[in-house]
């Protein structure tokens, strides 16, 4: 059987970063013949653009770069990416590091510097609290 699995759409090769790039990754490609992978974009889900603002987590909030306070799509986000990873039965996902929405164990700190703070994501965070396993990558 082939095994399902959630994925970050961004690894999977599909534009739907802040800037519309991805962040294509070779292990995911590879492993694209023996998984079937199911992708979700949070913030996306969430309703936001492509291209958006980047946004990083402070003070348990979501604040994009120009200040704004976007914790609600986040929410929306992993609430509509979580919806679909228990529709599926997927019990495993493959995480992009460092995101505000996707991010697991480590994460911006919220000074859009490169910093990283111990912390997870929003999406990763409703992961993690219904037992999905998450591999950061
Ligand atoms: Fe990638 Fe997750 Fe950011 Fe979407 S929300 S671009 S899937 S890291």
């Amino acid at each position: 059987i082939t095994p399902k699995v959630g994925i970050s759409g961004c690894l999977l090769g599909k534009n739907v970063k802040y800037n519309g790039k991805n962040n294509w990754n070779k292990v995911v490609e590879l492993l694209k013949e023996r998984v079937n992978f199911i992708d979700i974009c949070p913030e996306v889900l969430g309703g936001l653009s492509i291209p958006r603002i980047p946004s990083e987590i402070r003070d348990e909030k979501v604040i994009n770069k120009i200040g704004e306070d976007v914790t609600k799509y986040f929410l929306k986000g992993g609430e509509k990416a979580l919806n679909i990873l228990k529709k599926e039965n997927i019990k495993t996902v493959i995480l992009k590091s460092k995101s505000p929405s996707c991010g697991y164990g480590k994460i911006y700190d919220g000074t859009f510097s490169k910093v990283l703070k111990d912390g997870n994501g929003i999406s990763s965070n409703m992961f993690q609290k219904e037992d999905i396993d998450i591999v950061s990558l």
